[in-house]
């Protein structure tokens, strides 16, 4: 059985939970514990699948096709280990299986509660994974005092007295707010956020403070002995430059020693050089390349938070910095592309659903098709690339997907068959991982450098196979296809530096410690002509 960390988070939302649990997960996989992390969230949906960008960020995929909290994308960014759908639980899908119970009559006789019917529930989705790791870090979402997580709360409060003390670790995210007008730290909201878990049974093992400024002795006595723990559980989280470097600043804190102390687990060597790598690269890079990112949650960087990674990751790997140039794809609508797309070394379209947009997008695959930019488009944007080819190149002046216009005489994207019949929204695109057959000598291949591929997908339409023939015939290259329904996963363009746009998601796989192979290839070729411009421009002077 498993050692149990539970993350909770007081004083407000937003304090980086999710990294918190990721960074401690992946000082203890150094030491090379197999770790996991699952999320609880307090909402009803059963999966965030189905709400906006707006309301929850990014929705991130898992190979085995579930629509989950974009934390999970955090988890899997800094361990090695993968998640599932089981790492994901909301308290709608555990009030779901409760009421499908009572419906069978597995209760028969009972009044079905939530002690201990729903937090029975959550103990068990807790203690689900656990025979095959070492430690399971467990994040309840939401913020303590928040009704809705009370049962949550209530559940972990349960496995300190299911299990053995040193089995389980209490872990509280706090703030610790610098008070302008006072010049000081101020320890109160952490004090009373405290209190607030102590009411309801669970007294916090360590406590993680979050603050613009370091955290002096006499704040670390205050804060331990106002809050019950003792002066080193109080590990301070100060402000990070990038958020690869929390693991290594939670080392200096003593976070992972003081969590296998805790745990009885065994101090074990630890290795953080490749940690220390990705910040000396991400802190020193060589130069920088501006990438005009053209969508339609622009304002909202959370729901695009994979993406702005794994743009990141391909810098890194690239030893440069990647500045991201953030466009509303409505603007492109009514005014000069120019205007937005002139100073960028490459242009890419991220995935999207719904109408609004959609015409921008495909002026900006238009922009970089014309003036051999360098074009990345994912999903949604490699859909509004075949778009744009087959109304500028083939002159079908009409070509549209038929998630934008059903009635179009040239739906170059269209619904999937099985797709035609799904009237439920919820958990019914193609989602998750499918197999991917790259072509010899193309973009594609040179940058994964091997023929089979696995990468996830969230989607409803598809490149449509009548129109294949054709599009090849003008200069399109299929350089990726799934085998099994002869899908086209790939494409690019023949006389063009750098174009390629693919119907999954690779964002959902890059890592720092492994740059994803497309971005790195965008982002290389993103460099490439950035240099080209300025040599250029010396010659012209
Ligand atoms: N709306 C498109 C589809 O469902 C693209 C989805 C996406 O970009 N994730 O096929």
């Amino acid at each position: 059985m498993a050692k149990f960390i539970f993350v909770t988070g007081g004083v407000l939302s937003s304090l980086g939970k999710g990294i918190t649990a990721a960074s401690i997960g992946t000082l203890l996989e150094a030491r090379g514990y197999k770790v996991i992390i699952k999320k609880f969230d307090p909402y009803l949906n059963l999966d965030p699948g189905t709400m906006s960008p707006f309301q929850h960020g990014e929705v991130y995929v898992t190979d085995d096709g579930a629509e989950t909290d974009l934390d999970l994308g955090h988890y899997e960014r800094f361990l090695n280990s993968s998640t599932t759908r089981d790492c994901n639980v909301t308290a709608g899908k555990i009030y779901y299986k409760v009421l499908e119970k009572e419906r069978k009559g597995d209760y028969l006789g009972g009044t079905v509660q939530v002690i201990p019917h729903i937090t029975d529930e959550v103990k068990n989705s807790i203690y689900s994974l656990s025979e095959e790791y070492d430690i399971v870090i467990v994040e309840i979402g939401g913020t303590v005092g928040d009704i809705e997580s009370l049962p949550f709360l209530e559940a972990i409060r349960q496995i300190r007295f299911d299990l053995d003390e040193n089995d389980v670790l209490y872990l509280h995210v706090t703030l610790v707010p610098y008070i302008k007008s006072a010049g000081e730290l101020k320890t109160k909201p952490t004090q009373h956020s405290v209190k607030e878990l102590r009411e309801i049974g669970i007294q916090p093992d360590m406590l993680v403070c979050r603050s613009e400024y370091p955290l002096d002795d006499s704040i670390r006595k205050k804060i331990g002995l106002f809050c019950n723990v003792s002066k080193n559980a109080v590990i301070n989280a100060i402000d990070a430059s990038t958020i690869y470097q929390v693991p290594l600043l939670m080392n200096k804190e003593g976070a992972g020693r003081f969590i296998l102390n805790k745990l009885g687990l065994e101090e074990r060597e630890l290795d953080l050089s490749v940690w220390e790598e990705i910040v000396y690269r991400i802190k020193n890079p060589e130069d920088t390349v501006t990438i005009g990112v053209v969508g339609k949650y622009v304002g909202l960087k959370d729901a695009y938070i994979s993406l702005t990674e794994s743009l990141i990751h391909g810098g890194i790997d690239n030893k440069v910095k990647v500045n991201i140039k953030w466009i509303d794809a409505e603007d492109l609508e009514t005014q000069n592309p120019d205007k937005f797309l002139d100073d960028v070394d490459g242009i890419l379209v991220p995935g999207g659903f719904g109408e609004r947009g959609v015409e921008g997008k495909i002026r900006a695959v238009n922009f970089a098709r014309n003036k051999d930019i360098p074009f990345f488009g994912i999903c949604l944007g490699m859909q509004c690339a075949v778009i744009e080819f087959a109304r500028n190149v083939l002159k079908y002046d009409d070509a549209h997907s038929t998630e934008f216009n059903p009635k179009t005489e040239h739906p170059v994207i269209d619904y999937m068959e099985e797709q035609k019949k799904i009237k439920k929204l919820g958990g019914t695109m193609r989602l998750g991982a499918y197999e991917c057959k790259l072509t010899e000598g193309t973009r594609a291949y040179s940058a994964y450098k091997e023929e089979t591929i696995f990468e996830r997908h969230r989607h409803r339409l598809e490149f449509n196979n009548k129109f294949r023939d054709e599009l090849v015939k003008a200069g399109l290259i299929i350089s990726g296809v799934n085998p099994e329904r002869d899908l086209v996963e790939i494409i690019e363009l023949k006389s063009h530096r750098w174009f390629v746009g693919c119907q999954f998601h690779p964002e959902f796989k890059s890592k720092p410690t492994k740059p994803h192979p497309l971005f790195s290839g965008f982002i290389n070729a993103a460099y490439k002509f950035s240099q080209d411009k300025s040599s250029i421009q010396e010659s012209e002077k």
